[in-house]
């Protein structure tokens, strides 16, 4: 399937399907929870592919800050990944739409490329975040995924390439047409 790509000011926002790990970029960000442990999903095949020096300094930071709220994210290196880092987000739990997930959803992704601009990263690829084991609708979700991209880069000329890498077919159509609406 070809990969869609648009621009906001000098940001190229890209449409790809395929595994996150093996995208080559700065920085790729998971879907994670709060707890910042173990889960399925994409959280799994980072980690898996990761190696497990990512789980540590996960823990480190679950000790230290007791984890990360939904609607924030922190970072890590990337371990055995060839991304230098890995921004861990935790997106919400769906719970039918009316305890703000909407506004969650997009400070998962408004986070990120904040933390992102700080680190220096000008390329960062991101998962369709809370639509898997979280499920949050994908039409929905995609909406919310690129109005925080546009928000962000009409304020913040920084990032090179946001890139979303969507597993199936189904989330990569929703996101396309959201991207061309
Ligand atoms: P959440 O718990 O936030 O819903 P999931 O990992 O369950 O997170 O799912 C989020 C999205 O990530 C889903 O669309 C899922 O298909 C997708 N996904 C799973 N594995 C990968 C991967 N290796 N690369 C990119 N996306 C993935």
């Amino acid at each position: 399937m070809a990969n869609v790509t648009k621009s906001i000011k000098s940001t190229s926002i890209t449409l790809t399907r395929g595994d996150i790990t093996r995208q080559e970029v700065e920085a790729i960000v998971n879907a994670a929870n709060s707890a910042l442990r173990g889960g399925g999903g994409v959280d799994g095949a980072i980690h898996k592919a990761g190696g497990p020096t990512i789980a540590e300094q996960c823990k480190q930071i679950r000790e230290r800050d007791g984890g990360c709220a939904p609607g924030s994210c922190v970072i890590t290196d990337g371990g055995k990944l060839s991304c230098k880092h890995i921004i861990h987000a935790v997106g919400p739990v769906w719970h039918g739409g009316r305890s703000g997930e909407d506004d969650t959803l997009k400070n998962a992704y408004i986070s990120c490329l904040k933390l992102a601009c700080q680190y220096g990263i000008k390329t960062i690829a991101f998962p369709s975040i809370s639509t898997g084991a979280y499920g949050f609708p994908v039409e929905r979700a995609a909406k919310l995924a690129l109005e925080a991209v546009r928000d962000f880069c009409e304020d913040n000329d920084y990032l090179d390439e946001i890139r979303f890498v969507l597993f199936d077919e189904k989330t990569f159509n929703k996101f396309k047409e959201a991207l061309e609406a």
